[in-house]
């Protein structure tokens, strides 16, 4: 059994030695080694210590302090690697985590992106709408001020040929009203030209007869008188002379006299002559007999 025992304390020694057990730890005040834990005092202690200074105090072997601590530690250790293992786990769920949340925090970005560029998208494509319908109300609107323009130019184009007709209309009434009136003149003339032809035959004729009676007694006795009423039948110079100042004068006093333009009457031609004409007329009437 003894050597059992001592097999064993061996085994234990040369197990602590083995395990680094420090031999030369000894007692500070006594030089001695170490050999006991003071559970009071919570100090390690030597043999004397043990038996002055702690004699009633509960000690413990140190050999059985160090066994028991270096199992603590033994099992703290295990506990520590346990533990680095789970941190170390846990440090690469760590750095899954980030990129999983990294990723997420994408994809909800991306989706996030994506609703807020529909948004954009919906904005501009109703912008464009707007605008669409805007240029197509514009549009109608230009089309129904260009229709109004048009029927206004169109209205307006022919109000002025309208006009402009009526102008060339009084101008041609009023031209042919010269004319008539030039006529009717040339006309008096011609009749007085004619007459005053036939006065100068008649007074030749008158002349000759005269010249004729006038060799013979009985002739110039028996035709005097009806040769000499045959003169009155002749022109009255005086009276034709008159005429023709008349129709002169007449003439004279023609005029355009212009009137509103536009109006209806665009002017007229002034001077009675168709008037004055009449009185010619009942004067040449005269002449005429
Ligand atoms: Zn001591
Ligand atoms: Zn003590």
């Amino acid at each position: 059994m003894a050597s059992k025992f001592s097999s064993e304390r061996d085994e234990k020694v040369k197990l602590h030695t083995r395990k680094g057990h420090d031999m030369t730890w000894s007692c500070d005040k006594h030089g001695e080694p170490i050999k006991f834990y003071c559970k009071e005092h919570k100090i390690p202690v030597c043999h004397p210590c043990a038996t002055k200074d702690h004699k009633p105090c509960e000690l413990d072997d140190i050999e059985d302090v160090i066994l028991e601590r270096r199992r603590i530690l033994d099992d703290k250790q295990q506990e520590i690697e346990e533990m680095k293992k789970q941190l170390k786990a846990l440090d690469s769920k760590l750095d899954s985590t980030v990129t999983s949340a990294s990723n997420h925090f994408q994809s909800v970005n991306d989706e996030l992106k994506m609703a807020f560029d529909d948004k954009l998208k919906i904005v501009k494509d109703k912008e464009k709408l707007s605008i669409h319908l805007i240029d197509e109300e514009a549009d109608k609107e230009i089309q129904i001020i260009n229709e109004k323009r048009e029927r206004r130019i169109k209205s307006c184009h022919e109000e002025a040929e309208q006009q402009q007709l009526t102008i060339k209309e009084s101008q041609a009434k009023i031209e042919s009203d010269t004319k008539a009136i030039s006529e009717v003149v040339a006309k008096k003339i011609k009749d007085l030209t004619s007459k005053n032809q036939h006065a100068i035959s008649t007074m030749d004729n008158v002349d000759a007869n005269i010249k004729r009676i006038k060799q013979f007694d009985k002739r110039l006795v028996n035709e005097a008188m009806q040769v000499l009423a045959s003169l009155d039948n002749v022109l009255n110079l005086k009276d034709v002379s008159d005429c023709l100042d008349r129709i002169q004068r007449e003439v004279q006093k023609v005029g355009f006299v212009e009137g509103e333009v536009g109006g209806e009457h665009s002017g007229r031609i002034d001077g009675y002559i168709d008037r004055q004409m009449g009185a010619c007329q009942v004067n040449s009437h005269y002449i005429d007999c």
